[in-house]
């Protein structure tokens, strides 16, 4: 169930084919993350400058329909807490996913980042709102993720979430059995992990229960290998601490249901108590990931951008964080800019580069001299010559700044469920210590 298949054989083509090649169309800055089946690197389109995530999945390594499923399903997909799928490229042994780039890492990032590695309360209510309302969306498409974690959920520069990596993911249809075959062993359901027959939503639902406690408690509620795990998913042994919130440790075990049919639905799951009223995420809560606007600005001065995102992680580069507080007042002024610092010099940050990430060939970095004053459109900071406000005497056309995307739902709206949890009270009404539960009255 765990082996990864290797594809053997030479050459073959999956179909997904496009006119160009991918060196053709975007430069290739460095990596950004590292996963099960591919590499992912930041990369920046040849003729717009706009800042791209490309997944690299090589075809001997990846079946050839765990391909075509991640495709197909990011194709049908448009939601805003799901990461958006630009373009396919396809060469002889590769084929490359150009995604939405999204600018604060991922969830285990952020969480390894905090204190005690996990989120305050408010905070995690907001992220885990995000993640529960693309997987309702998902869910009612038909469409199961299969590999929910931390890593495959994505932080952009308001806070918000997108998720990620339907590397194995897979249509569903109600009441019937899925076959998904890959997985990541700490947060999958008791039904997988006993080979049952079993659907697809409920495996997504108990992987979101691990998921919460995780962001709650910065620790795992199962550990150990398979039968340790599922044995004491049976024996029930496993607490929540007291301080988290009676009404997350009601959702968490509701979440956590060792009965797949027990489990509540992801709609019904937005209903829940403890995610009434989640507040939109605050500048103080955020990890401060940069925004768009100002990457692309710093990018036209010669700074390397994933060399920004590292710094601006840190709270280190002065220039950004300049640019971001700036960024919220007053109309931008037109400046000639002089970096304070040759980007190159910086160390680079070992959290985002995996240690099994090869650096991408030196000649798909940008070697972009850091020296020659280039103009653009920025705001006042150290090193920095201001020539007039924008549209003022200078001819030469500032660079555009792409807006980033409200937040809001695009898909189709779905009708509310009617509310099936319980009250919040002293016992959880449906815990992994109660693992022959019978099933619910909705009938599943
Ligand atoms: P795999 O299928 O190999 O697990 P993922 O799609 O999960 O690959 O990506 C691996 C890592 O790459 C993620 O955990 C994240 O850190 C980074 N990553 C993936 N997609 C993006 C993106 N669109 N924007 C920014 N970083 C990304
Ligand atoms: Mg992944």
């Amino acid at each position: 169930m765990w082996t990864e298949i290797i594809v053997p054989g030479g050459p073959f083509w999956l179909g997904l084919s496009t006119s160009h090649s991918l060196q053709e169309n975007y430069e290739v800055l460095g990596p950004l993350g590292h996963g099960r089946f591919g590499r992912v690197s930041l990369a920046k389109h040849r003729g717009t400058g706009m800042l791209v995530a490309v997944k690299e999945l090589v075809k001997a390594r990846v079946p050839a329909h765990y391909i075509v499923w991640e495709v197909e399903i990011l194709q049908d997909l448009q939601h805003p807490n799901i990461v958006q799928l630009l373009e396919v490229i396809e060469s002889e042994d590769k084929v490359y996913l150009v995604l939405e780039y999204v600018t604060g890492g991922n969830l285990r990032q952020r969480i390894l980042r905090t204190e005690n590695h996990r989120l305050p309360e408010e905070e995690a209510r907001g992220v885990f709102q995000d993640i529960m309302g693309a997987m309702d969306y998902c869910h009612a498409q038909g469409i199961v993720h299969g590999d929910l974690k931390p890593q495959n959920v994505l932080i952009n520069s308001q806070g918000h979430t997108k998720i990620c990596d339907f590397g194995v993911g897979s249509r569903f249809l109600p009441g019937k059995e899925v076959a998904v075959t890959y997985g990541t062993l700490k947060y999958c359901a008791p039904e997988r992990l006993l080979d049952r027959r079993y659907e697809g939503p409920p495996l997504d639902v108990w992987a979101l229960g691990i998921i919460l406690y995780e962001l709650l408690t910065g620790q795992l509620p199962f550990n150990g290998d398979k039968t340790e795990m599922v044995q004491t998913m049976l024996s029930g042994r496993c607490s929540c601490p007291q301080s988290i919130s009676r009404d997350a440790q009601d959702l968490i075990w509701n979440l956590l249901c060792f009965n797949p049919r027990m489990r509540p639905t992801a709609q019904e799951v937005l209903q829940h108590h403890w995610l009434q009223d989640a507040p939109p995420p605050s500048p103080e809560m955020l990890p401060m990931p940069p925004k768009m606007a100002i990457l692309n600005v710093m990018d036209g001065m010669g700074f390397n951008p994933l060399k920004v995102i590292n710094s601006a992680r840190r709270k280190e580069m002065d220039t950004f964080l300049l640019l971001q507080s700036q960024g919220l007042q007053g109309p931008p002024l037109r400046i000639r800019v002089k970096p304070v610092c040759a980007p190159e010099d910086e160390d680079p940050d070992e959290e985002i580069a995996s240690p099994s990430t090869a650096p991408a060939p030196s000649s798909h970095i940008s070697q972009r001299s850091a020296s020659a004053p280039v103009t653009c459109t920025g705001l006042l900071f150290p090193g920095v010559e201001p020539i007039g406000r924008q549209g003022g005497g200078d001819s030469q056309p500032p660079i555009p700044i792409p807006r980033t995307p409200t937040p809001g739902m695009s898909c189709q709206p779905i009708p509310a469920a009617p509310r099936v949890f319980c009250q919040p009270g002293p016992g959880a009404s449906c815990s992994s210590s109660s693992p022959t539960s019978t099933p619910s009255s909705r009938g599943r």
